[in-house]
């Protein structure tokens, strides 16, 4: 695959993908000429967003799929058997944030932040992983966050230093983990494995003081999903720059 490629014989899914970085991420792949599984907790807001991409042209399905189920991830796998046999792109994109610290923060409100953020991405990955496998490069996308890095966090300097979200910090944490880990058990295949921060994005949860547009905010899942053969894999970037662990 060539990031300058067109993608017309690509089959991705973007979980997450009825609103915010997501869905730009669904457009950005659809107008490539990928067919894009837009996976959305909501059926009818995937089909919602599917419907958008398919009235310019493009290849779009939606399908309800809620990270934190295993089900879904089971049904996710048998609808992607039987639709395309295969699976390119993955692109888990599904997060959830809340406001915590460390010295509050409720076991049972820390549970529901990984349960989305960290156990549905492995749940699902390991779910689809046969697919991905069946792909001549397989891509693996995790939509991590600046706010993982525990060298920024540990940093005085750093400008998230004072941004201690604790919960969410914590799964983003664990997620470059699984992406570092990943990366590394698949590291004789032609899978690619990468945790993207795709800058502060103003979404629903990045707010409207967030620099990015969403229009902006889908360009380093975008990249790291269309890596060429030689691209990294293992790493932890923003657009071509990469952050540290
Ligand atoms: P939004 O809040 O705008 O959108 C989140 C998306 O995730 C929605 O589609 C939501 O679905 C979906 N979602 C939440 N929980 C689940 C679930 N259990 N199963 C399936 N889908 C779910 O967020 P963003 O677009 O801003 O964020 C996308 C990703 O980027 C997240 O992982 C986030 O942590 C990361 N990120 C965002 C930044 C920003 O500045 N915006 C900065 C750094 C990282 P529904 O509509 O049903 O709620």
């Amino acid at each position: 695959m060539s990031s300058s490629s067109d993608l017309t014989n690509i089959v991705a899914l973007v979980t997450g993908a009825n609103r915010g970085i997501g869905f730009e991420t669904a457009r950005e792949l659809g107008e490539r000429g990928a067919t894009v599984v837009l996976g959305a907790r909501e059926l009818a807001s995937g089909e919602t967003a599917a419907h958008l991409l398919r009235a310019r042209g493009w290849k779009a399905q939606a399908l309800r799929l809620d990270v934190t189920k295993p089900e879904d991830h089971a049904s996710a796998y048998q609808y992607l058997l039987q639709q395309h046999g295969r699976l390119d792109i993955l692109v888990n994109n599904a997060g959830i944030l809340c406001y915590d610290n460390a010295v509050t923060a409720s076991p049972s409100e820390l549970r529901r932040i990984f349960e989305t953020n960290f156990f549905g991405v492995v749940g699902l990955t390991q779910a689809l992983l046969p697919l991905v496998r069946k792909s001549a490069a397989g891509r693996i996308v995790n939509l991590s966050s600046i706010l993982g890095s525990l060298t920024l966090h540990s940093d005085p300097s750093a400008p998230i230093y004072t941004s201690k979200v604790f919960s969410y910090n914590a799964s983003k944490t664990a997620l470059n983990a699984f992406t570092v880990h990943l990366a590394y058990e698949l590291r004789d295949t032609a899978i690619k494995v990468n945790s993207a921060d795709p800058g502060w994005v103003k979404t629903a949860m990045g707010g409207a003081q967030a620099p990015l547009e969403v229009s902006e905010g889908g360009g380093t899942s975008v990249r790291l999903a269309t890596l060429p053969a030689d691209g990294p894999s293992g790493g932890f970037m923003h657009l071509e720059r990469t952050l540290p662990w």
